[in-house]
């Protein structure tokens, strides 16, 4: 079977709804999926047929809503379509069984929105995004409310920062002229991840309960020659492509490029972008698919940030434009002069966007296992900066000074359609190192770690574009000539937001001095990022864009420093377990092996004890009385953890406790290095890394 007849055939789509409904039918739910309104009860009950009906010839037996609770993750519970009926059973699935689910919400963190009492919470179909047969399960897409009506999900907020941005941008095109009933985020992300042999992943229990090396001495070969970066792909990794993105395409994700990257072991999965809903969705799939398929073909994949020190951490590119539903890219230099003022105070508008709410960017990235990547080996730092390319940039600050690139044309407008400057959309000038680079058409946000969620970023990115375009249309609403309008917000804005802007080596050391000359900010650690969150700006924004309710936002913030805290603390209590069961014992039994052996000798009558022996077991005593100090200060830390909670508590965890893991590690993986190899308890960085 050829890709284009397989592609989407596990999806309930629009072909497959054209052909399973009545026409009039048909023509409504397209409506309500075009509009994204929530779905009529009057055809509720054809379409839950319809879509039962597909999902049984599919081999269906159970539905589930499918949703986003706020720890990032995707949740299901599933439900029969069977009841019985006299002596046998009937499949059943109602509209409003389709409309509406009621999962028992209370095991998920809700940071404080919803008491025990009330644990009910429950899910509403978002039409926009297909249902989809997987195994034995019809998932309906889903966004997750409680039962007071407030979003405990991911997928909310991010549609209502998509309708927020639609509203905004169509305010602004109408300004314009510029015809178009919707405005839509596009996003494609590129996922990275590792693949590590099975066997030897069981072999480390770090691995097995944190996801990532605690431990490991560097492999003397790991990815100083970069010979694995868009390299040949091993036969083995290649058959774990093939399977995954069959699996991908089946369920419509348009799963398109995948390389080797930078680290041994380091892969790479693109889709071709989407709306930015669906791509979230997709992208939630597409993690747990190449977990999946890694596992059938004796693999795992690591989705971590930081799976081994030393070596590029993983991470994804939101690759994100606005786009019109008649075809034009907002972020694209455009046909007409028209379109041209569009581009540039769109890009505008993400500029100001981009510095006011930086902080914003920082927090939606921001949990305990990114921190570990963010500013190491060629990642992005932690300040959010943005790279706009030379062209782009010339032309903004001509405009800002009032000079159009076409001397003969200029006028005092500046920015009038005779003067725009022109945009030759040029890839050629990259900036690997940026965190947020317009690249020809988009925007790529690369500061996300490979295990975050999508929504985050975009729920921040739509809505701190929308409410720059909130006050930019405001404000050109009230003006009586707009081209000298949009002229004179460029020029201001471009000019008051343009230390935002650096073109320069983001991952040198210079950067850091120099970005805290122009005021930008540096949030190390997410319990330094977490507070900007609710920030009464911040608060302000969200609400005045129908983004989130102040207790919505404040049970996030509960929600995350949560994570970050547990998520430290599970990897503490990991190591602990790991010295004091294994790797003491394991350095104590190759000392006493040393030892022995210059008894043995001493008995026997030979006299020379060799520098290796005295050496070793003289570096092997002093480390170990440092790994156990170390250790018995971890202990007593997490005992002082135990005291504290909220703020306080993540805030001591990434000052102190961090560090102490950081010493504890250093000192084993000193003893690695100089114990003999089979003594060792755990499978080395260089069996690791070299595994498949
Ligand atoms: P790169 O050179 O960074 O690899 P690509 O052109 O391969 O860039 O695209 C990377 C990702 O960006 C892909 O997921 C692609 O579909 C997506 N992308 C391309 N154009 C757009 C756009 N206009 N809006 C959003 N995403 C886009
Ligand atoms: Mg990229």
């Amino acid at each position: 079977m050829s890709i284009s007849e397989f592609f989407g055939s596990d999806v309930f789509n629009k072909e497959v709804m054209r052909k399973s409904l009545p026409v009039k039918t048909f023509l409504k739910l397209e409506e309500t999926i075009i509009n994204g309104k929530k779905l009529d009860k009057e055809i509720a009950d054809e379409v839950a047929t319809a879509m039962k009906n597909w999902a049984v010839s599919k081999g269906a037996t159970h539905y589930t809503h499918w949703f986003q609770p706020m720890t990032g993750a995707t949740a299901e519970k599933h439900d029969g379509f069977i009841s019985l009926s006299g002596d046998g059973v009937i499949l059943n699935f109602s509209g409003k069984e389709l409309i509406k689910g009621e999962p028992d919400a209370s095991s998920f963190p809700s940071g404080g929105l919803r008491s025990t009492f009330e644990a009910r919470g429950y899910t509403v179909w978002d039409p926009t995004s297909y249902a989809f047969v997987k195994g034995n399960t019809l998932y309906i897409p889903t966004a997750f409310c409680s039962y007071s009506g407030e979003a405990i999900d991911k997928k909310t907020p991010l549609l209502r920062s998509m309708d927020a941005l639609n509203h905004q941008a169509l305010r602004i095109l109408k300004l314009l002229d510029i015809k178009a009933n919707k405005v839509l985020p596009m996003v494609g992300v590129e996922q990275e991840y590792f693949l590590i042999d099975k066997e030897v992943f069981k072999k480390r229990k770090d691995l097995v309960l944190c996801g990532r090396t605690l431990f490991g001495a560097s492999s003397p070969k790991d990815q100083q020659l970069d010979d694995h970066y868009f390299g040949m792909i091993k036969p083995r990794v290649q058959a774990f492509m093939e399977e995954l993105n069959e699996t991908l395409w089946r369920l419509g994700i348009p799963a398109k490029t995948e390389h080797n990257e930078v680290a041994p072991s380091q892969h790479e999965l693109a889709p071709i972008f989407e709306s930015c809903n669906i791509a979230a969705d997709h992208n939630q799939l597409t993690m747990e698919i190449m977990q999946k398929v890694a596992d059938k073909h004796g693999l795992v994949c690591l989705l971590n940030e930081k799976p081994f020190a030393g070596v590029n951490g993983s991470g994804k590119h939101n690759n994100w434009s606005i786009n019109t539903d008649t075809g034009l890219n907002l972020l694209s230099f455009g046909k007409t002069a028209k379109e041209n003022m569009a581009f540039y105070l769109f890009v505008t508008s993400i500029i100001k966007a981009v510095d006011d709410y930086q902080d914003l960017l920082r927090v939606s990235v921001a949990t305990a296992s990114n921190d570990n990547r963010l500013g190491g080996n060629e990642a992005p730092p932690v300040i959010v900066s943005m790279f706009l390319g030379d062209e782009l940039m010339k032309n903004l600050e001509d405009i800002a000074s009032d000079i159009s690139l076409d001397e003969r044309k200029r006028n005092v407008m500046g920015v009038g359609i005779e003067s725009i400057p022109e945009f030759v959309r040029d890839n050629t000038d990259r900036n690997r190192t940026s965190p947020f680079a317009f690249t020809g058409n988009k925007f790529e946000f690369r500061m996300l770690g490979s295990s975050n969620s999508i929504s985050c970023t975009n729920i921040m990115l739509n809505s701190a574009v929308a409410d720059t375009l909130l006050h930019f249309a405001d404000e050109l609403e009230g003006v009586s000539d707009i081209n000298k309008g949009i002229h004179e917000i460029i020029k201001r804005e471009f000019i008051s937001h343009k230390r935002i802007i650096f073109n320069g080596n983001g991952y040198g050391e210079e950067w850091i001095s120099e970005a805290k000359k122009r005021g930008l900010l540096n949030l190390v650690t997410t319990p330094d990022a977490l507070p900007y969150l609710i920030k009464d700006k911040n608060i302000e924004m969200f609400i005045r864009n129908n983004i989130y309710s102040k207790s919505e936002v404040e049970a996030r913030y509960n929600i995350q420093l949560d994570n970050y805290s547990k998520t430290v603390l599970i990897e503490a209590t990991t190591m602990i377990d790991m010295v004091n069961k294994d790797y003491l014992p394991a350095i104590q039994k190759y000392e006493s092996s040393l030892v022995k052996e210059i008894k043995l000798k001493k008995d026997i009558g030979i006299a020379s004890i060799s520098k290796y022996e005295t050496k070793t077991i003289d570096e092997l005593f002093t480390l170990t009385d440092r790994i156990y100090d170390t250790l018995l200060k971890l202990e007593s830390a997490l005992d002082v953890v135990k005291e504290l909670s909220g703020y306080e508590k993540a805030k001591y965890i990434g000052d102190k406790v961090k560090v102490l893991m950081e010493d504890l590690r250093a000192y084993v993986d000193k003893a690695e290095a100089i114990t003999q190899g089979d003594m060792w308890p755990y499978p080395s960085y260089s069996t690791l890394l070299f595994s498949v």
